[in-house]
């Protein structure tokens, strides 16, 4: 669900530069062949998503669901000179086309990819994070957030995808699903949390921008 007007969203895009062939390729090739291609972050947000990271020039990115390596490719396009992402995805059935792009977007050497539980594989990361980016399973936002607070610079970011929930998220949660409880949950969690600084921009599915005092 779009939370804009149609033409709207579209003058948006519109002014927003194109994304690049591999992107728009793979972006395409996700929507041909990969279920569920609703994922995917897309142009307008990948461009969000871009710019944010080149506005802090991370170090060190974690990004919690790869999927097809979108947003990957867009939040890796930031980093320092040097710097390195670790994206993790518990699907190893599309991880083939995330492994190509990355190859095809040049980042082949900054961008290490883990297949696997990212709950099992967080904690044996050992990085001070600059960015995280949590866009998995929605019912384990807050267990995310938890295990990476501490490895989170003071001054650095968590960016939390989809906290909208497609509105969902307003209605009476009891009427609702696991995740959209979980999302309500961690957006309440965020906002009580006196650590941090935090913004929900309502960017397409709704982005909880949080940095860490
Ligand atoms: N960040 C991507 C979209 C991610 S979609 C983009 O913007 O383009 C969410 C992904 O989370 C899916 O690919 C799913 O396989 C993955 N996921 C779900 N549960 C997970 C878990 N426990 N550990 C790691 N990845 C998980
Ligand atoms: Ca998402």
């Amino acid at each position: 669900m779009e939370f804009l007007p149609v033409d709207i969203e579209q003058y948006a895009v519109d002014h927003s530069k194109p994304e690049n062939q591999i992107l728009a390729e793979l972006n395409r090739e996700t929507w041909a062949k990969v279920l569920r291609p609703r994922m995917l972050s897309g142009h307008l947000q990948g461009k969000v998503l871009e710019t944010f990271s080149y506005m802090i020039r991370p170090q060190r990115v974690l990004e919690i669901g790869t999927y097809t390596g979108y947003s990957a490719i867009c939040l890796a396009n930031g980093l320092a000179k040097d710097g390195k992402l670790i994206t993790i995805d518990i699907n190893d059935e599309i991880s083939h086309v995330a492994q190509n792009y990355i190859e095809k977007s040049g980042h082949k050497e900054s961008i290490h990819f883990m297949i696997g539980d990212a709950t099992a594989i967080i904690p044996t990361l050992n990085e001070t994070w600059d960015l995280v980016f949590i866009d998995a399973d929605k019912e384990n936002y807050s267990v995310y957030y938890d295990m990476v607070f501490d490895k989170v610079r003071v001054g650095g970011f968590i960016i939390a995808d989809n906290v909208l929930w497609s509105g969902k998220v307003i209605d009476a949660p009891k009427l609702h699903d696991e995740e959209t409880r979980s999302l309500v949950n961690f957006n309440q969690k965020i906002q009580n949390d006196s650590r941090v600084d935090n913004v929900l921009m309502p960017v397409r599915d709704g982005l909880m921008i949080i940095r860490k005092k």
